[in-house]
């Protein structure tokens, strides 16, 4: 129907049929600002069900980018669909807000950090609210502010307290564009995570590290409790932190009076050992080569390959390279001296930086020993003990051969025991002569957290002459960050160039005692603000139990994969903390995790370098905020890479413009709903029109329903309620002619209102409006649909061979011709009667009978 017929509503000719987005969302956005708690929840006594919903909190760059957009309108329709459904919800929002970009801009701009970072909070904030996302700034949180970061420091006096922070002096990673320290799971394939050109360097330095290792087997063992979590986020948390069982042996140093520790997976190989390996930087090697000036030479030139090959991501791809040290270990098993070599393939931070080398039985060493030359030696068959080898099997098998589902030989007293059984006896053997012993190791470091930069939460830590490292008191908390501050990025940490911040006085002897001037890695902060949220004002405490109790753990957390090790393993750690030291009971913090898929344009993520940005202000100039964030969920499910298209937004604000004009022709049909019947119109007094409408509108609220509780393909849905609104387009010849029931129209319109109203928040509100409807969309039920009108009309057709009933079809009441045809043929008891025989032709009875003329 022509979009130009006159307008039966009423009253038609006051209302304003094009559809202008700036206007609607410019007078809702105003509107929904007057009321600040329009967004909150109840508190934590509520007898209502709990929902916490939650999106990673923004890094305030100054611009949100449409990543943002996508993942804040994932949240938002959540939010909402959860509000409509009965929840007390909770959608609150923060500020990841320190951080170097913000000293970055203080060197190059001359605007102070703080200043700055305000600024951008501001900006931000606005963005997020011109887009109508339904967050409750009442608990907003900004981690740059003394009443956050004394909790940080707080924390951290926990941790020292309870053993679990600790200095040290350590080879660190570090990132000379950023200079500083980064963590190891802030380094990406050899390159810093901020700045993926930058190699890593090595440093040696005084550092603060957290013992988050002596969570690794819970933090390991948990990940099956958490089904609600992506598998591949699971399995690469399981590989960070890299579980694995052996053993440690020691092999004596002939003629050296010392021992060098290995650690192995595989003990039952170890007669087949025929050299030592030693990762370049293990102090043993260092040792070896005091005396030996060409040794120490040639060391080092492994360890810058060693170097080169972390750096580029792909130590596991090294060229194998190794020495001789002249020296001999022995084997305590069979008392064998083996070469001890320094090898470039073997790491110190993998177990003890020392192996025994089995080339028989390990890809690496095999590969290694025959570059050198060093022995082979067979000590396990590819079958099990009794078992006579397969005919024509050679008595060795192909090597390197790796499998364990076999039995030792030239292994001594342990020969013919299958591997599981030589693991244990042969452990235990060692044990026993007090040369080794079973053990568990991890991949997962401690975490550390020193930063040498200034905008950071200070660390509570004083340096005494007499007393030595003091903590900062409680009661002293928050160690204010100071305001007047030279940044550059030379120098190690500015706050060394603040006296006033570092002279301080010691709490315990009254003397002069020297500040921490390291601040915290801001992975700190991120990984308990989500329980400050619950009560962002607490002043005498970080949290309040019973309110965490009663919001704990979030319901769902949605951001992007790039945080499934860093924030999500800290952010675990810290809950566990946090409960041993009594102040939660829940072990997990995040129930159920969503990781959207990124933005692109293009074909490649939106950068300025590229010129592939596209703003959202501009969409929302252009299209709406509506239309934005519904073409963001709509272009492909949520969980995939997004290709931004502008033509996309366009096709959706089209949508939005024909609903719009729609609703606007047609909302005084039938008058409101409580004029309206409301659907429950008897089907059989509906024309056949009125019936499709209506079973089309229980379908999609079913659709949208179960994918907001299943498997969030939001882009079907949109689909859905598209396709819905072209039915009722097609209605509308009946509508305009008056032979269309009120009661299903004015019922159908204000479903699709509420369908809408989670993708689509501004137009929805004003739709609500324009129906007459009067109470408060954002907590309105949610649509409930009827199986019985969803379900699609059935048809049953006899069918006949040859004039004899041989069994009933049921179809779908619109099927044509050619498909009642085929179903009736496929039919088993058809076919049983019609089997060897030739079909001359097949007679259909529209409604009725399918009659098959055999011969
Ligand atoms: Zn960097
Ligand atoms: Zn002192």
């Amino acid at each position: 129907m022509a979009e130009t017929t006159d307008i039966p509503a009423n009253p038609p000719e006051q209302r304003e049929l094009r559809y202008d987005p700036q206007r609607i969302e410019e007078k809702w956005s105003a509107r929904w600002q007057t009321d600040p708690k329009l967004y909150a929840a109840e508190p934590h006594g509520s007898k209502m069900k709990k929902f916490y919903v939650l999106e990673m909190l923004p890094y305030p760059s100054g611009e949100l980018h449409m990543g943002h957009v996508r993942n804040y309108a994932i949240g938002d329709a959540l939010a909402r669909h959860m509000w409509m459904s009965g929840y007390n919800v909770l959608h609150p929002m923060g500020w990841d807000a320190f951080g170097l970009p913000a000293e970055n801009a203080a060197i190059k701009n001359k605007v102070p950090p703080r200043k700055w970072t305000i600024q951008n909070i501001a900006r931000m904030k606005a963005q997020m609210n011109r887009l109508g996302f339904a967050y409750d700034w009442s608990t907003e949180v900004t981690t740059c502010l003394p009443e956050y970061y004394k909790w940080n420091q707080w924390f951290f006096l926990k941790l020292y307290e309870k053993g679990l922070a600790y200095r040290k002096k350590s080879k660190v990673n570090w990132c000379p564009e950023c200079a500083t320290v980064l963590a190891n799971e802030q380094v990406v394939e050899g390159c810093c995570w901020r700045h993926e050109e930058t190699p890593v360097e090595q440093r040696e330095l005084e550092q603060w590290f957290v013992r988050t290792t002596n969570y690794a087997e819970e933090l390991l063992r948990d990940l099956d409790k958490l089904e609600g979590w992506p598998e591949k986020v699971r399995t690469m948390q399981r590989n960070w932190i890299g579980r694995s069982e052996g053993a440690l042996v020691d092999f004596e140093i002939d003629g050296w009076g010392k021992k060098v520790t290995v650690f192995t997976t595989r003990i039952d190989t170890i007669y087949g050992a025929t050299s030592i390996q030693l990762a370049p930087e293990h102090p043993l090697t260092a040792e070896l080569a005091v005396a030996d000036s060409d040794l120490q030479e040639k060391v080092e030139d492994l360890l810058r390959e060693q170097r080169k090959a972390k750096e580029s991501g792909d130590i596991g791809e090294i060229e194998k390279h190794g020495i001789f040290t002249g020296h001999y270990a022995v084997n305590p098993f069979n008392k064998e001296k083996v070469p001890v070599w320094v090898a470039n393939y073997v790491l110190m931070d993998y177990g003890t930086g020392a192996i025994m080398s089995v080339p028989a039985h390990d890809e690496r060493d095999f590969e290694f020993a025959q570059k050198y030359g060093i022995d082979i030696r067979v000590v396990i068959l590819p079958r099990r003990t009794g078992e006579p080898p397969a005919e024509g099997e050679p008595d060795e098998p192909m090597l390197p051969y790796v499998n364990k589902d076999s039995m030792l030989i030239n292994s001594g007293e342990f020969n013919e025991l299958s591997n599981e059984e030589a693991i244990k006896k042969m452990t235990a053997y060692a044990e026993q002569h007090g040369f080794g012993k079973a053990t568990v190791t991890y991949r997962l470091k401690d975490w550390g957290i020193s930063r040498q930069r200034y905008w950071g939460t200070p660390i509570p830590m004083l340096y005494c002459e007499k007393c030595g490292v003091v903590p900062v008191p409680e009661d002293q908390l928050p160690v204010l960050l100071p305001d007047k501050v030279e940044i550059t990025l030379q120098g190690g940490s500015p706050l060394g160039n603040v006296p006033e911040f570092v002279n301080a006085t010691c709490p315990k002897c009254g003397g002069p005692a020297r500040r921490e001037t390291d601040t915290m890695d801001t992975f700190v902060d991120s990984s308990w603000y989500f329980y400050r949220y619950t009560n962002a004002k607490l002043s005498d405490r970080a949290l309040d139990t019973a309110t965490v109790d009663y919001w704990f753990p979030i319901d769902q957390y949605i951001g992007g994969v790039e945080h499934a090790i860093l924030h999500l393993i800290y952010s675990r750690f810290w809950t566990k903390f946090m409960r041993d030291i009594g102040i939660v009971h829940n072990d997990e913090p995040v129930l159920r995790l969503f990781t959207q898929g990124m933005v692109i344009k293009d074909g490649a993520k939106m950068s300025k370098n590229k010129g592939n940005v596209v703003a959202p202000d501009d969409m929302i100039a252009r299209f709406g905020a509506d239309s934005t964030r519904m073409y963001s969920l709509f272009a492909t499910s949520p969980d995939r890479e997004l290709e931004w298209q502008d033509a996309g937004v366009e096709g959706v604000h089209r949508f939005l413009s024909r609903s719009y004009r729609f609703v606007m022709r047609n909302a005084g049909v039938g008058g409101s709903s409580a004029a309206g019947n409301g659907g429950q119109s008897a089907t059989a007094e509906l024309s056949p029109k009125a019936r499709h409408i209506q079973r089309k509108l229980h379908q999609t609220i079913k659709r949208v329903t179960d994918d907001f509780q299943g498997r969030w393909h939001f882009n079907t849905c949109v689909a859905a309620v598209m396709e819905f609104m072209n039915e009722l387009y097609a209605a509308e010849d009946e509508i305009a002619a008056g032979k269309f029931p009120a009661g299903i129209l004015a019922d159908a319109q204000r479903k699709f209102v509420l369908l809408i109203a989670p993708f689509a928040p501004y137009i929805a509100h004003e739709l609500w409006e324009v129906l007459g409807e009067k109470k408060d969309l954002l907590r309105h039920p949610w649509p409930e649909y009827d199986p019985a009108l969803a379900k699609e009309e059935e048809t049953v057709y006899a069918v006949q061979v040859n004039g004899k009933l041989r069994g009933h079809i049921s179809v779908p009441a619109d099927s044509q011709e050619p498909f009642v045809r085929e179903r009736a043929l496929a039919d088993e008891k058809v076919k049983a009667s019609i089997e060897g025989k030739q079909i001359v032709r097949v007679i259909v009875v529209p409604g009725k009978l399918v009659n098959i003329v055999v011969k």
